[in-house]
């Protein structure tokens, strides 16, 4: 999740202290990148993706299921044995927020060509076998988005307690701060939300509502003023960073051959963010109580919302520049292409000298406002021996804003002096139990890239809609149940749209919307007179496509999953996990989910991962038959 600097970290208040300097420098060193780079053309489309990963230690004799604390060793073995010997190896670890989280990626992006999907499952099996090979016979990588009793007593190996005190980085009531990486970045980066914000976070997210959960229900924390204050009824309340961003999510990165192509993307693929991330979801057990939420997103946001008092709106202001309607952690607030101008119908918040100033370097409206908009924020950390940079060939302080600005898609420049190209990361996606599921929403979401450029499909609508179906998106079984708006007409019908972007012919927007609602099925599948349907498109680029054999089949089950997935045929993450735990012997019908449920649901996880356990009702029958079953931990339920 970001720039990891060596160094002595500052404390909030010193480095409140340089937040000018830092955007101002930012800025600088963003006017560098942009004047070098903006006119390339050259660069040829690659992609990669992110995976984030959890250790976990089953204790088979008192079942129980816990985070194992040892990411740091894990990682630093993995790099030593790994990108450090060979600059070739075929894959890379990166830390994580948590202390049980590492994160792998391919060791190089993929290319423009379709046999490239056939590699995707292998190298994400390969990540999986490397890291699993350091672990002990009961431990274990998962690939959960959410670990379902983060924050219970003794969630973590080894045994730690939560230390709400002064002094401590979250001051949590349930995440001790040993479960933070120990990289002061990440501990860091906590403190001083907390510290920015004036009290801990707040992260409150609906109980479900079982036969037996107690109603109203309440929990009382009579230890903590904050939290008395804090937590809602009926919800289940969080308060530490850990419970947003010790969660895990899949990612992909792409490559444009130019910045309007990239900018062009970034806005296509916001409009989809919420589909997927629907299509995804895999999360909705928090702090050991089962949820009404399927998707993560909400409680991330919250997790690192470091929005003062004032900036909320709750207090008149004083000391702060401006009301900030999201966290740092959330939806777009703009388009960035021509043809996204339109539809830009957010009140969007930006540092208005910041804005001119770019303007003023011949920056057009949109990209100015875009970055002006991400420098409303203060860096959250800051190295003592970062401070003063070389504004020409660096680029700390501009990340430092732009990798805080987490939002569900990124605009990314190239690194001063680097081949690389301008790109954009799709980050909405939850991580899947499997390989294969997790190749199939990359190669599905990469694939899409490759219509919208070649077909030039237009997504857009106003942006506010896309930030209301951000909300259905998170909502329990949105798959099914959801309705999302969504473009009805998305053939542009060959206009040139990248770098001209045509408005001919949407003169006549007055009598018919050009959106409307939708379910997920009619979305990916299509529905007769009503939307060609998103699958049915891939597979018409596809039949127009040369692909050898195997990777036409790989290609063709990936998207059977998610089409299965969409119609409800297969089922989500989220949903198979509830109906799990519901049938558990252990689960009292009182939404709480116990050390044994919590056991045998990730021992069932991990056999599913592993291939020791099939699960039809989560990947179907008849996929294609993995080559790889190497985990040791094994089916002893
Ligand atoms: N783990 C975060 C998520 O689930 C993303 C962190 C990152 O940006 O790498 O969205
Ligand atoms: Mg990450």
């Amino acid at each position: 999740m970001g720039l990891l600097s060596q160094g002595s970290p500052l404390s909030w208040e010193e480095t409140k202290r340089h937040a000018d300097h830092v955007r101002r420098h930012g800025i600088l060193q963003f006017l560098h990148i942009y004047h070098a780079v903006k006119e390339r053309h050259k660069d040829v489309l690659k992609w990669g993706d992110e995976v984030e990963y959890m250790l976990v230690a089953f204790d088979h004799q008192n079942k129980k299921v816990r985070v194992v604390l040892k990411g740091e060793e894990v990682l630093e073995a993995l790099q030593e044995k790994g990108e450090r010997k060979n600059p070739n190896h075929p894959t890379l670890w990166r830390p994580e927020y948590g202390s049980y989280m590492i994160e792998g990626t391919p060791g190089q992006p993929y290319g423009g060509t379709m046999s490239e999907f056939n590699t995707v499952e292998d190298n994400m099996r390969k990540r999986r076998q490397e890291a699993s090979s350091l672990l002990k016979e009961n431990e274990a990588l998962c690939t959960i988005t959410s670990f379902p009793r983060l924050g219970c007593p003794g969630f973590t190996v080894p045994d730690c307690k939560p230390t709400p005190v002064e002094g401590g980085a979250s001051k949590s009531l349930f995440f001790p701060d040993e479960a933070i990486n120990k990289h002061p970045r990440f501990s860091t980066l906590t403190r001083n939300i907390r510290h920015r914000r004036g009290e801990k976070v707040v992260i409150n997210v609906p109980i479900f509502k079982d036969k037996n959960t107690p109603f109203p229900f309440i929990e009382t924390f009579p230890q903590d003023d904050e939290a008395v204050q804090a937590a809602q009824p009926n919800h289940i309340y969080m308060d530490a960073m850990g419970f947003g961003m010790g969660n895990c999510c899949l990612q992909v990165t792409f490559q444009a051959c130019s910045i309007s192509e990239a900018r062009y993307l970034y806005d296509q693929l916001a409009t989809i963010c919420p589909i997927v991330m629907a299509l995804s979801a895999s999360s909705p057990f928090y702090r050991g109580y089962v949820s009404d939420i399927d998707c993560r997103w909400g409680v991330i946001s919250a997790s690192v919302d470091d929005r003062t008092r004032e900036e909320r709106g709750l207090e008149p202001l004083k000391n702060n520049s401006y009301r900030i309607s999201k966290s740092r952690y959330d939806s777009i607030d703009s388009y960035l292409s021509k043809c996204g101008e339109k539809y830009n119908d957010i009140d969007l918040t930006k540092d208005k000298e910041i804005y001119e100033r770019l303007l003023k370097e011949g920056i057009d409206h949109l990209l100015a406002q875009h970055i002006a908009h991400l420098f409303i924020r203060d860096p959250l950390t800051l190295f003592e021996e970062k401070i003063h940079l070389d504004d020409a060939n660096e680029s700390d302080h501009f990340e430092n804003i732009q990798s805080t600005n987490w939002q569900t898609m990124r605009f990314k420049p190239p690194p001063p002096n680097s081949d690389i190209g301008w790109r954009v990361e799709f980050r909405p996606m939850e991580v899947q139990l499997t390989d294969f599921e997790n190749s199939a929403y990359v190669v599905f979401v990469v694939l899409l890239t490759r219509v919208i450029l070649s077909y030039k499909l237009d997504f857009l609508i106003p942006l506010s809609k896309v930030d209301e179906n951000m909300k259905v998106a998170q909502k329990r079984d949105a798959v099914l149940h959801g309705l999302f708006y969504f473009r009805k007409d998305i053939c542009k019908g060959g206009t040139a749209v990248v770098d001209g972007c045509s408005t001919a012919q949407n003169g006549t927007e007055t009598d018919t919307e050009e959106f409307t609602l939708m379910s997920i099925d009619t979305i990916i599948n299509g529905k007769e007179g009503v939307f060609p349907g998103l699958i049915p498109i891939l597979n018409s680029y596809l039949e127009n496509m040369e692909v050898d054999v195997d990777t036409r089949c790989s290609i063709l089950n990936y998207l059977k999953l998610i089409k299965k997935r969409a119609s409800g045929e297969l089922m989500t993450a989220a949903r198979w996990m509830r109906d799990f735990v519901a049938k558990h012997p252990d689960y009292k019908q009182d939404s709480v989910i116990t050390d044994e449920i919590n056991y045998s649901l990730l021992l069932e996880c991990n056999n599913i991962a592993n291939e020791l356990s099939e699960c039809p009702e989560l990947l179907g029958s008849g996929f294609k038959k993995a080559k790889y079953s190497g985990n040791k931990t094994g089916s002893s339920s």
